[in-house]
């Protein structure tokens, strides 16, 4: 079956609990199961673990297309994916069936990277991961932001390495749920994204070295070559489908709503006009420019990582401008609930400050252009 076919029984739930997933900040549980029974939490894993073995292309494209329905769903699904891909990039050898519980749903997985201390800078953990004398290593760590926190299976933990030489001598754990020593400290009420319980975690677990994904300080390569163009795609992702979404619903309101003392439509006022296209412009290009990327990810092209960079920070950008422009194109109306193009623009505000941020990046991709060490 064709993987946007598989969509066909989530994105109706979705949409349907959008409106509740926000305003009661629930976690999109429905459109989650949903997911995992359409095979779509499998979706770039291999056939081998029971995935569907597509790419960053169709990613991508589902992650989006979610996200114009239920931003807080495709958030939750990012995250997801993420976690699988460097789960699969380096399965832990104390769990070899992790990977294929991640593909079939059993597990829906995430990203404990960002600490209280070392905050948007996810590649400098701050907590350490102490020897105990038999092989397992004691982690305390404070997560400041946890997506899916206590609905996930599977947290992807990061700190320093036993006897670290480095801020980025990092080691990765695939820790279970139902782990000794995990506890969500606080729950997640955001301006937007109110459903996906990005909320803070507390970790003090004895963890064995086999729940480690690859070497002793492999963290910080696994973080770079494969947790940052899959999380940087699937959140560029997530801010063009949101942008999408305001900019439809906005359409489709200047169309359709009317003066009557002057048997006139918004959409008859050339600024509206001239608002509604220039957001569209920017929407077309930059869904080009991650489109391309995308793309350029599959084909393994090495030069790729400067348009990672570039991608993210342009989606989280354009998400902005577009959910901005739909705001103000329709008017009260907007600033109500009922068009959902509110809940869009508040949702659209996280991928900006989602780490790598869009400011991070900007230093990263002028660090690139003018040849200077990114780190
Ligand atoms: C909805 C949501 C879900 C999240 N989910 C997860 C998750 O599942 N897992 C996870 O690990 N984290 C998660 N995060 C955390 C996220 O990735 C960031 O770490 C967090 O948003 C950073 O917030 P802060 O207040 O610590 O930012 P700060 O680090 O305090 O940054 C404040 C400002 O300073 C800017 N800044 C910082 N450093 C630089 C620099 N060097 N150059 C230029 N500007 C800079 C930033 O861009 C930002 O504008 C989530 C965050 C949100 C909002």
């Amino acid at each position: 079956m064709d993987v946007i076919t598989r969509l066909d029984d989530v994105l109706p739930l979705a949409a349907a609990d959008a409106d509740a997933t926000d305003r009661e900040g629930q976690f999109p549980q429905r459109t989650v199961t949903a997911l995992g029974e359409s095979g779509l939490l499998g979706l770039t894993l291999s056939p081998e673990v029971g995935g569907l073995g597509a790419g960053p292309v169709e990613f991508v494209d589902v992650t989006s297309r979610l996200a114009a329905v239920c931003g807080s769903s495709a958030m939750v699904y990012l995250m997801h994916v993420a976690a699988a891909q460097v789960v699969a990039a380096a399965p832990p050898p104390g769990d070899p069936e992790a990977t294929a519980r991640l593909a079939s749903g059993e597990w829906l997985g995430t990203l404990a990277f960002s600490e209280k201390g070392s905050r948007s800078h996810f590649w400098a953990s701050t907590s350490h991961a102490t020897p105990e004398g038999d092989g397992s290593v004691r982690v305390k760590a404070s997560k400041g932001w946890v997506t899916s926190a206590e609905f996930a299976g599977l947290y992807v933990l990061s700190c320093l390495a036993p006897d670290d030489q480095s801020p980025t001598d990092t080691n990765l754990y695939a820790v279970p749920t139902g782990h000794p020593g995990l506890t969500v400290s606080a729950g997640w009420d955001g301006l937007g994204l109110r459903g996906n319980a990005s909320s803070p975690m507390e970790f003090d677990a004895v963890l064995d070295e086999q729940q480690r994904l690859g070497g002793r300080g492999d963290g910080f390569g696994l973080m770079m070559q494969v947790v940052l163009p899959w999380f940087s795609l699937g959140n560029a992702a997530v801010s063009l489908g949101l942008a999408r979404g305001a900019l439809d619903a906005a359409v489709s309101h200047a169309a359709g709503t009317r003066f009557a003392h002057l048997d006139s439509r918004l959409a008859d006022l050339p600024t509206i006009r001239a608002r509604l296209a220039q957001a569209s412009i920017e929407l077309e290009a930059v869904t080009a420019y991650v489109k391309d990327t995308a793309a350029r990810v599959a084909a393994a092209d090495e030069t790729v990582m400067l348009a990672v960079l570039g991608a993210k920070a342009a989606a989280n950008e354009a998400a902005l401008h577009v959910t901005d422009a739909a705001m103000r194109v329709c008017g009260g109306a907007a600033f109500s609930r009922h068009l959902g193009i509110e809940r869009a623009f508040r949702d659209a505000r996280a991928g900006y400050v989602m780490a790598p941020t869009a400011d991070v990046l900007y230093e990263f991709y002028g660090r690139a252009l003018c040849g200077l060490e990114l780190f």
